[in-house]
């Protein structure tokens, strides 16, 4: 999976250069954030999907655990860039990612503790294989997602990954492509790595960003590509059924993209195909990057212009 270079602590560098120590802090305590970026290959080149959305989102979720990250939002896009054309990809999954060093073993930074910042990019297809096209089978997990005030949903940090990692076991376990889980309160939340959203006589619903889910930047474009298409888009609680009862069920994320998914604990979602809403909404999004859909509000960054 790796590419020649990477972006670690202010340069760009070879990949196998780029080591941490095993004092990290981040290893023994989750002290890390980070996002998921993709690079699409448009008729332009390389293009960034919302990457000053993404490195606000990393300095937001920075911000709730007071990491320094010690360089600019505008330093870190031109990063980004910098990452892709090193390596010279015509699209890509990029990963940035903030964590804190090696500095001592205790629990609570030192202060002036090491901050590590890393941006790599790699190949990387549809993040849940061929289900991307013909339909994730998914199961509720058993596991709910942590409830408000323990772990901040809004953070994308990694420590609350290692919930998305039980509810994923026990997807794979059983047998699914992916598991959904509920939130503290038994409402519907988003899948280990996705949120989610249903189809139900011709509405879109999704569960609220209070709902115990990263405010997915898929999600948003979904929202407004799904309003400027002309349908109706509600947040609102969910209840489990509510899963059972839809007449198309999607996730999306900016590795899953627009996921359908075509089963829920084994029953079938609609006719057990992806649905005209979910077709829609794909067509919509992939246009982006082909030229079909018009990026109104400025989503894509050229990876190579001046
Ligand atoms: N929820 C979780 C738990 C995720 O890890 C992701 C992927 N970052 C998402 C939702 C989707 O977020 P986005 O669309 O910003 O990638």
């Amino acid at each position: 999976m790796s590419t020649p270079f990477l972006w670690h602590n202010g340069r760009i560098k070879p990949w196998a250069e780029a080591t941490v120590h095993v004092s990290t802090h981040a290893l023994h305590y989750g002290s890390s954030v980070f996002e998921g970026e993709r690079v699409y290959a448009t008729p332009e080149g390389p293009a960034y999907f919302r990457l000053a959305d993404h490195t606000r989102r990393l300095f937001e979720s920075a911000r709730v655990y007071e990491i320094d990250i010690g360089y600019t939002e505008d330093e870190i896009n031109d990063a980004c860039l910098d990452v892709i054309r090193a390596n010279r990809m015509a699209s890509a999954y990029v990963r940035p990612i903030v964590f804190r060093g090696a500095g001592g073993l205790g629990v609570l930074p030192r202060d002036g503790a090491p901050v590590d910042v890393a941006i790599m990019a790699m190949e990387w297809g549809a993040y849940l294989g061929e289900a991307a096209e013909r339909g994730a089978d998914v199961c509720v997990s058993s596991w709910n997602r942590a409830a408000p005030n323990t772990f901040p949903s809004w953070a994308k940090a990694g420590g609350n990954y290692l919930s998305s990692q039980l509810i994923g076991l026990e997807a794979r376990r059983g047998g699914f492509d992916e598991g959904i889980a509920l939130g503290y309160n038994g409402l519907l939340s988003e899948g280990a790595g996705e949120n989610l959203f249903l189809v139900k006589r011709g509405k879109l619903l999704t569960p609220p960003s209070s709902a115990g889910i990263l405010a997915g930047i898929t999600r948003d474009s979904v929202i407004t590509l799904a309003n400027d298409l002309g349908y109706v888009v509600q947040e609102r609680d969910l209840p489990r059924e509510a899963l059972y009862s839809a007449d198309e069920v999607f996730m999306t994320g900016t590795a899953a993209e627009i996921t359908p998914v075509r089963s829920v604990d084994r029953k079938k979602v609609g006719n057990g195909t992806p649905g005209p809403i979910t077709r829609a909404l794909r067509d919509a999004f992939f246009g982006l990057f082909d030229g079909r859909t018009q990026d109104r509000y400025g989503w894509l960054t050229s990876v190579n212009a001046v």
